[in-house]
């Protein structure tokens, strides 16, 4: 099975429209961001997505992908779920199952409420079957595992979420001890880390290396990046505060290989 990052951007991504800063201006593909999303898929084509943010369309394009399982969320911020209406296509024969804490799950019901009100046949709109889950919770997606994990966001309560020995934790600023629990011996972790200056709500890069230090993966990867600094710029920066960690800033389009325990 892989973790494919189909976006590493903050909400603005990257580059922001109408900035001219270094960054946004940059060459280097690797500092083009769409925003934050990840896709886990196995050898057979089981393919389940975390968040769908506004570019959903696009980057499932260029993922190629030809079906989705299940749709995970994080939480209900504008740039991880104002692509839902484009996973239409994946709910013609099925609905799809769309797992998020209640909090978010709330808030889509309010965002896109024409999505669960009756209208005329033909008005082609997604067939969702919301599915509330809690910290702790393992949902089954075919033969997968997926455990969510509770963590804060400013004072928002979102989900990451864990297959196998790697977890996606993108928007947060603490994990919980809960968290850290049902993240122990995650040997892959990809993590919030949006810029080298505090922010209010998202780790930034010490906190997301303190995180780091604590769960103690064999690799790691920060995400949810903005423009302050360029993807060399970051592994420059990682050298120097963390020599001789794997850890590195995520891409669009960066595959990690997850290891799965045989059940
Ligand atoms: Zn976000
Ligand atoms: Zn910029
Ligand atoms: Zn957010």
């Amino acid at each position: 099975m892989e973790l494919e990052i189909l976006g590493s951007g903050t909400s603005h991504g990257i580059p922001v429209v109408s900035c001219e800063c270094p960054v946004c201006a940059s060459n280097d593909p690797k500092d083009t961001r769409t925003r934050a999303s990840a896709l886990f898929r196995d050898d057979n084509g089981l393919t389940v997505i975390v968040d769908a943010g506004p570019e959903f369309r696009v980057q499932a394009l260029r993922a190629k992908v030809r079906r989705l399982d299940a749709l995970l969320l994080t939480h209900a911020h504008a740039d991880h779920i104002h692509g839902l209406d484009d996973v239409r296509i994946f709910t013609h024969f099925a609905p799809l199952s769309v797992y998020g804490n209640g909090e978010c799950l709330e808030d889509l019901r309010t965002r896109f409420d024409y999505i669960f009100k009756r209208t005329q046949e033909g008005g082609g709109k997604p067939h969702l079957n919301l599915v509330p889950v809690a910290s702790g919770d393992v949902i089954r997606v075919g033969n997968r595992a997926f455990t969510a994990i509770g963590l804060t966001h400013g004072e928002l309560p979102v989900l990451g979420w864990r297959c196998g020995d790697t977890a996606y934790l993108t928007d947060c600023d603490a994990i919980p001890p809960d968290a850290e629990k049902l993240l122990s011996g995650v040997k892959n972790l990809v993590i919030d880390a949006l810029r080298p200056r505090q922010h209010s709500t998202h780790f930034n890069f010490s906190g997301a290396l303190e995180a780091i230090d604590t769960l103690r993966p064999q690799r790691a990867w920060f995400t949810h990046i903005c423009h302050d600094m360029s993807n060399e710029g970051i592994i420059s920066w990682l050298q120097e505060n963390s020599p001789g960690k794997k850890i590195e800033p995520a891409w669009d389009g960066l595959r990690i290989e997850v290891g799965i325990e045989p059940s």
